[in-house]
Parts: C-alpha cells; structure tokens; sequence
C-alpha cells in the first residue's frame, strides 16, 4: 500500500475526525485526475477499520487491508459505467455483519461512471445505511456528480501537489538522485500519480520513450500503434513523452541548420542525424500538432479515443 504524496492537511483532518470518532457516513472526494484522491480514500478506509485507528501497521486488518483482502472495505473500480450490478453487490455488502468489529467502507472510484439506475440504487444505500458504512466517492468533476449524490456527501477539495512535495518524495521513498527527482517532479505537473508511474517504470526512459515514439510513425501495424499509444496515454506518461518529443524535434531543427554545438540531446546524435532527411516544414508542423495534442490530453478526453485518433494521424504521416 502505497501513502498518499502530499495532501498533508487533508490526511490530518481525516486522522483526526478518526481518532475523536467525528466521522461523517458519506464524503465525496473532489480534484484533478492524479493527485492522489482514491490512495486518501484508501488511507482512509484503513484508518476507520483498523481497531489501534492506525493505517498501513502491523495488525490483521492493516495486513488484510495490504492483501486487498478486508471482509469490511468494499471497493469498486471499473474501466467503464458502474453498472447496477455493482449498486446491488454494494447493498448486500452493507446488510453484512462487520467482520471485525469496526467500521465497514465502501469506496467507489470515479463515481461519475455510475449509471442513473446505479445512481439511484446507491442512492438508498445512501439513505439507509445499515450497520456502520462509511461511503468514500471520488471524482475529478463536481459537475458530473448528481446533485442528490453531492448533498448526502462531506465534500474535501485536494488540489495540485506542490512539485517540492513529489520531488522530496522522490528522493526519500524512493531513492532517485536530487537532479532525476526534479526532472520528474516537473513532468508530473502537481500529480503524483504521474511521478508514481514513472518512478514504477524505474525512472526515466525519455530516450527510449522518444525513440519509440519517434518509430511509430513508420510502424505500419495500426493495432501495435493503437496498443502502444492506449499504454502510454494509460500510464499518463503521454504528456511527458509529448514534451520530450518537441525537445527532439528542436534538436532536429538545429541539427539540420548545421549548429550540432547547441543541441541539447548530444547523445542522441546519431538517432537525430538518421531522421535528417525530413523536411522543416513538416519539423514545424509535427511540433505545432503536438503542442494542440497536449492541450487535447489535459482536457481529460476518453484515452481510447485519443489514441484511437493518434495512431491515424500517423498512418497519414
Ligand atoms: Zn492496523
């Protein structure tokens, strides 16, 4: 199990509300994708079914908790709508007795994908807890949330996390040096989600990455494109390989200029010196389309789609 990064304020009301039993039964938990909302609502959960109020320790229920194994904590995630199915799932989960005594939770990540059957059903979990449940939603727009939903729930705000927070994490927990964990920290943009990923790919690979990237154009497997582009964009590493991909594409402007002294990617000479051949005009155009692609990505469309979009504008070239 992995602590939240950052979000220091939140976590100590949610300790504290704990520790003095002032909890509510429902909290919606509301900001950007990424910032580590569903790891607090987690931490959470273990705070409020661990008998010693304690999370990620040493007794059985922490233990089970680390397996994903609780009786009493009831999470739903899914790729796509949270179908009614779930709702029902939720409600026979809530009628059961507390297997260790405790508080039971239910989480339920990115609860905008709930369908309006669902809404409803949860609705009445909601309205009728049964035994004690403390619900946990989260989501990264309040506006998608219905307003019976947003009304029953104590809403918590988690913003951006500062970049000084995910570096100092870096370095501490996970042992990269100062320089490495401030590249990353800048890529992740506030979202240690996206410091996570990279710090779980064992740090940075922007020259593989790039490379990767770069070949794809010439791929003429669609599926192995589309499979390729869904990992990355999954991964949320496309923004960071985005922005590698303009600093490549500069360093080709230049070497094509003859001004080999002033690129910055000197190690990578050789692999710029072999894509020589395209034109500046269409240097400038790939930056310019990948600059709106970056805007397209931090606006949150559906991945699928956006790669499913990616992949054909590089069969066209
Ligand atoms: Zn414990």
């Amino acid at each position: 199990m992995i602590k939240p990064i950052g979000h220091k304020l939140i976590l100590k009301r949610l300790e504290s509300v704990v520790k003095n039993n002032s909890y509510g039964h429902a909290y919606l938990f509301i900001g950007p994708k990424g910032v580590g909302k569903f790891l607090a609502a987690e931490y959470f959960a273990n705070l409020l079914i661990c008998k010693e109020k304690n999370a990620y320790g040493k007794c059985k229920d922490c233990q089970l908790i680390s397996l994903d194994g609780h009786p009493d904590l009831f999470k739903i995630i899914e790729e796509d709508n949270i179908k009614i199915e779930k709702t029902r799932e939720l409600k026979e989960f809530c009628s059961l007795k507390s297997f260790s005594g405790g508080s039971k939770v239910v989480l339920i990540k990115e609860a905008d994908k709930l369908t309006s059957e669902a809404t409803n059903s949860l609705l009445k979990s909601l309205e009728e807890p049964e035994g004690k449940v403390v619900f946990v939603l989260t989501a990264s727009n309040i506006n998608n949330i219905p307003k019976t939903i947003i009304s029953r729930c104590q809403i918590i705000v988690f913003s951006l996390v500062p970049k000084t927070e995910i570096i100092d994490w870096l370095i501490e927990a996970k042992g990269f040096s100062k320089a490495e964990a401030e590249k990353i920290g800048q890529l992740a943009a506030g979202k240690p989600k996206i410091a996570l990923n990279i710090a779980e790919n064992e740090g940075l690979h922007e020259k593989k990455d790039v490379e990767n990237f770069f070949n794809l154009f010439k791929n003429r497997n669609y599926l192995e494109k589309f499979a390729y582009l869904n990992k990355i964009l999954e991964e949320e590493r496309i923004s960071y390989i985005l922005d590698a991909y303009i600093l490549y594409l500069r360093d080709l402007l230049i070497l094509k200029t003859g001004c080999k002294e002033k690129i910055i990617h000197k190690e990578s000479q050789d692999f710029l010196a072999e894509k020589s051949e395209i034109s500046f005009k269409k240097i400038e155009k790939s930056i310019e389309i990948i600059k709106n692609l970056k805007e397209t990505v931090s606006s949150g469309i559906n991945s699928k789609l956006l790669a499913e979009n990616l992949a054909l504008f590089m069969e066209e070239g």
